[in-house]
């Protein structure tokens, strides 16, 4: 096992990890894409936005003018993320320095370095390939030396589709600067392949020492136990929204499900806020309350693995935990014979 909880100060208080961003999108209105659950969830008092969005949206001016958490009512930790995919797709030629003065005025407490992201299909021998992660390193550094707020954590993006790449990077922006903690992007595509995402994991878990390691886009309860595991300390995702849309339900014990596929009961099998005041049919109708459903299961989650790791037993309940998931367990054995624990 590679996780130690950690207190990570931010300038809108002290996160316990692991610990867990929902995504809040901004539509070009300025308004945001899910339910205002930290209203509702006490242990969610944290959101991961888009600095490329905001910056684009018709409220950028009022939001720089307020802070992000005036404007949104959001007494909580922001998580600023560059918007390098956006960047990527669309050819925006996004500055840096522009990126990160976003961050600063909004007023995040982290925010990531602009990265060029490199995609599943990129061959890592191509001139593409180099760029990008040429790039990435670059604004990475230039950040960290044009930054103006020191109390924002400045975590440096790692990026690449192969687990050399990645490690150099790691080790090159240690020797380059002091970040205070690095992030990981484009482990979606490497999701099916779990001994690449653990090798990798693993790598840069070691690297990074005692600095914080967010992972990007993986979020549903099961993944953040064996990332977590892992030594993951952050992560984020709009997962549980996008279920929500799928009509995806996270169980309380047993994975993800289909509505279709779930017994016809009057009630479902929990007992959040949501499923006590709402029948089977009014949740399975409503994408908003399915998705702050499945947020209660996230922080549920995060409450357990907090537990089981101060009360040094995480291995015990993670073996229970994945019994009956037969994908998960192979990738958790594998990831306890890489770690060094009992098989
Ligand atoms: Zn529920």
């Amino acid at each position: 096992m590679l996780q130690t909880q950690k207190c990570i100060e931010t300038p809108h208080g002290t996160l316990e990890t692991p610990v867990f961003f929902p995504v809040f999108h901004l539509n070009t209105r300025g308004s945001g894409s899910c339910p205002k659950y930290w209203n509702e969830i006490p242990e969610l008092k944290t959101m991961l936005v888009n600095a490329h969005g905001i910056q684009k949206s018709e409220r950028f001016h009022r939001i720089l003018k307020n802070g992000f958490q005036e404007q949104f009512h959001f007494p909580g930790i922001v998580f600023a993320d560059s918007g390098g995919l956006q960047n990527r797709l669309n050819n925006l030629k996004l500055d840096p320095v522009e990126i990160l003065r976003v961050q600063e005025g909004i007023g995040a407490d982290i925010a990531a370095t602009l990265d060029m992201p490199v995609l599943a299909n990129d061959n890592i021998s191509a001139t593409t390939h180099a760029e990008n992660v040429k790039a990435t390193v670059q604004n990475a550094i230039t950040a960290l030396k044009y930054r103006e707020r020191e109390d924002m954590l400045l975590y440096a993006v790692i990026h690449g589709n192969d687990l050399k790449v990645m490690t150099n990077m790691i080790d090159y922006l240690k020797r380059k600067g002091n970040f205070d903690g690095y992030a990981v992007g484009g482990l979606i595509f490497k999701r099916s392949n779990y001994r690449q995402l653990i090798d990798l994991i693993i790598n840069l878990r070691k690297r990074a020492g005692e600095k914080p390691l967010h992972v990007f886009g993986l979020g549903g309860p099961l993944v953040i136990s064996l990332l977590t595991y892992l030594g993951v300390d952050s992560f984020d995702s709009s997962s549980f929204l996008s279920a929500g849309s799928q009509r995806v339900y996270f169980t309380p014990d047993h994975g993800s499900r289909q509505f279709r596929e779930m017994p016809q009961t009057p009630y479902l099998p929990c007992i959040c806020p949501v499923c006590s005041k709402n029948t089977f049919e009014q949740i399975r109708s409503q994408r908003r309350l399915i998705g702050m459903h499945n947020l209660w299961m996230i922080a549920h989650e995060l409450r357990k693995l907090k537990v089981h790791i101060l009360d040094q037993d995480l291995e015990d309940y993670l073996d229970n935990r994945f019994a009956n998931r037969p994908q998960i367990k192979i990738a958790y054995k594998y990831a306890k014979a890489k770690t060094g624990g009992f098989v």
